[in-house]
């Protein structure tokens, strides 16, 4: 694998089933995939829930990986990780041991009927982009603009980042 890696920035979130160690151990899960290192992750927020809002608050948090694998290689592999820990597809918004979305790979702008990049709702949610910022202060969102502008814009979405 001599080609340089892609960067990629996946977020991760869980409202089920102890969500923290649900998170804790997708870092782990992330290191483990082939030809795949984990550079860093922000720290753990906590969100309500948005669309359907009888279900327990969210906790969300975003990774940067350096990967050899491409695009759908690497959404596969994040949704065996969703599946191996339990997540079933009940509907948009519905409650999840697991989500895993990957919201940029480089500067890439894609889109099919399995996959959107960047992802098509980062730029306009708070618990993105507070712990996307937190580990990219200078990221730019093809199509939509510099993270900090975009992060001022949904100010009033409530996030609580928790304390290590
Ligand atoms: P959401 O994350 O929007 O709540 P799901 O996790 O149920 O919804 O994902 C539904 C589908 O979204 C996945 O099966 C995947 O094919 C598709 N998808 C499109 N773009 C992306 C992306 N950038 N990252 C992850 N999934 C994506
Ligand atoms: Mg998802």
């Amino acid at each position: 694998m001599s080609k340089t890696p892609s960067q990629a920035f996946i977020a991760l979130g869980s409202n089920l089933e102890n969500p923290i160690s649900q998170i804790q151990q997708a870092f782990d899960e992330l290191k483990q995939l082939p030809g795949t290192r984990l550079i860093s992750h922000s720290s753990l927020y906590k969100s309500a829930p948005v669309g359907r809002l009888d279900q327990p608050d969210f906790i969300n948090a975003v990774a940067l990986i350096e990967t050899h694998l491409a695009p759908h290689e690497l959404l596969n592999a994040l949704l065996a990780i969703e599946h191996r820990h339990g997540r079933v597809r009940e509907s948009l918004n519905a409650p999840r041991t697991l989500d895993l979305d990957i919201l940029l790979y480089d500067a890439l702008q894609y889109h099919d009927a399995g996959l959107t990049l960047p992802h098509p709702r980062m730029w306009q949610r708070a618990f993105v982009l507070r712990p996307l910022i937190e580990i990219a202060p200078d990221c730019h969102i093809p199509g939509h603009g510099h993270i900090a502008s975009l992060l001022t814009a949904c100010n009033e979405q409530k996030l609580e980042q928790i304390k290590a």
